[in-house]
């Protein structure tokens, strides 16, 4: 029997009735929450570890429901022109992305994930399995779904091409305790409906979820307008697409009656609140998700496109956003975005009776923020004290799956020297590509 506890809490458990518990005891076992209580159970068990949080807030870890981990090396180049994605992200990941360079760019943001509190994340990106060892490696819990377009691409030189590559990665990790592998059809607009059923059935035969980008570019609703006469929504209900299992990033062009589709098929929607302020595209109705009853969380897409990879900066965009748009003070609660942070995003990743809150029989994916800081104190009002006063450095330990993976902001299973080292490598010959596509470029024009 191997306990653990964290005691001196105030617990913020984000279950059913949101109890918060202050000077509180976590108690775990092995892998898992085993009891919650006050400082009676300090006594109750025999413990290996006992760590003290200093009367910080222990909450669960957050859920990065959305990104693209290994695009951290690319971070900063070609900001802030137009159509980046088609002009200057495709070319660039053709030239340069290899198995090696998505190693190097997860490991650096499942160290910044770490550093932040985040505990979960889903990742869509090509050289999978790279995605998946650096998660396990370091110990932090994954969704990892290998991108499947309608071109060649980083590890494919046919169109399609992933899709063999996705089904025996799935094969490999579809019995890991933190990685659950996934399909990832790269967008509605670039997998045509042949192949949208193919992974469909991939994913019913392994019983494994479909990470997607829906209804998140203008031209992609005037292709749908024109081609179907619908909304990419409407056309992934009408060839049977929609389930439980996907789980669609952006949807920032959501009419209600996708909206209402999407509550039918109960599909999960992942809000990246920063990355799409930062590409100037509408800001998406997820109070009116929220209030239909569907599953939403929160993701920062990829570290190009929202640059940043924890989610303590969200919540607070999130409210602040929503604000501005419905010109509500009280429009948005600092407790619903620490739901979307957690247990929301939890669910809208399917993961809800496992991780996203504190409760006996879930696994202990568990952070500590440190309150003695400046900018934590007071505190009269948790939700908000998380939402707006802390920083992704406040959190001074995450635990994934029963086990201390960072502690006192220093990584326990990987030396971040090295990573910033094999990133700094990378970075010149990042530049010397990206001078290539200059130079074609100019010679083109
Ligand atoms: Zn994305």
């Amino acid at each position: 029997m191997s306990y653990k506890c964290i005691y001196n809490a105030v617990i913020v458990t984000m279950n059913l009735n949101r109890d918060i518990i202050e000077n509180g005891v976590l108690v775990i076992k092995d892998s898992e929450i085993f009891d919650i209580g006050d400082s009676k159970l300090l006594s109750k068990y025999d413990y290996e570890e006992k760590i003290d949080a200093k009367n910080g807030i222990v909450m669960p870890g957050f859920i990065n429901g959305h990104t693209h981990v290994s695009m951290s090396v690319f971070r900063s180049l070609g900001e802030d022109i137009p159509d980046r994605l088609r002009r200057y992200m495709f070319p660039l990941e053709d030239s340069i992305v290899d198995a090696e360079l998505v190693r190097v760019g997860a490991k650096l943001s499942i160290a910044e994930m770490l550093l932040g509190g985040v505990t979960t994340f889903a990742d869509m990106y090509y050289f999978e399995d790279e995605v998946a060892k650096a998660a396990k490696e370091m110990g932090i819990r994954a969704i990892a779904g290998e991108t499947i377009i309608n071109k060649p691409s980083p590890d494919s030189n046919k169109p399609y091409g992933s899709m063999e590559y996705a089904e025996k990665f799935i094969e490999k990790w579809k019995n890991d305790e933190l990685v659950t592998p996934a399909l990832a059809p790269h967008a509605t607009y670039s997998v045509d409906e042949e192949h949208l059923r193919k992974i469909k059935e991939i994913s019913q035969k392994h019983k494994v979820p479909i990470l997607m980008h829906i209804s998140e570019m203008d031209f992609e609703m005037e292709e749908f307008k024109e081609k179907y006469n619908c909304t990419p929504v409407k056309f992934l209900e009408d060839i049977n697409f929609l389930s439980s299992k996907v789980i669609g990033a952006h949807l920032v062009y959501a009419t209600e009656d996708d909206m209402e589709i999407m509550l039918k098929h109960d599909v999960g929607v992942i809000h990246n609140v920063a990355a799409n302020a930062k590409a100037a595209r509408p800001v998406a109705p997820v109070p009116n998700m929220i209030e239909r009853g569907i599953k939403v969380g929160l993701g920062t897409d990829g570290p190009m496109s929202g640059n940043h990879l924890d989610i303590i900066n969200l919540l607070d965009q999130y409210t602040k956003i929503q604000k501005i748009a419905t010109g509500a003070r009280n429009g948005r609660t600092s407790l619903e975005a620490v739901e979307l942070g957690t247990i929301s995003c939890a669910k809208a990743i399917e993961m809800g009776n496992v991780i996203g809150s504190i409760e006996i029989g879930k696994k202990a994916d568990v952070i500590i923020i440190d309150t003695d800081c400046p900018n934590m104190q007071p505190i009269y009002d948790y939700y908000s004290a998380i939402v707006y006063s802390a920083y992704p450095h406040n959190v001074s330990m995450t635990m994934v799956n029963g086990k201390v993976v960072m502690k006192d902001r220093k990584l326990i299973n990987e030396d971040l020297n090295k990573i910033i080292d094999e990133t700094r490598k990378l970075q010149d010959k990042i530049k010397e590509a990206v001078a290539k596509l200059n130079n074609l470029k100019k010679s083109r024009e």
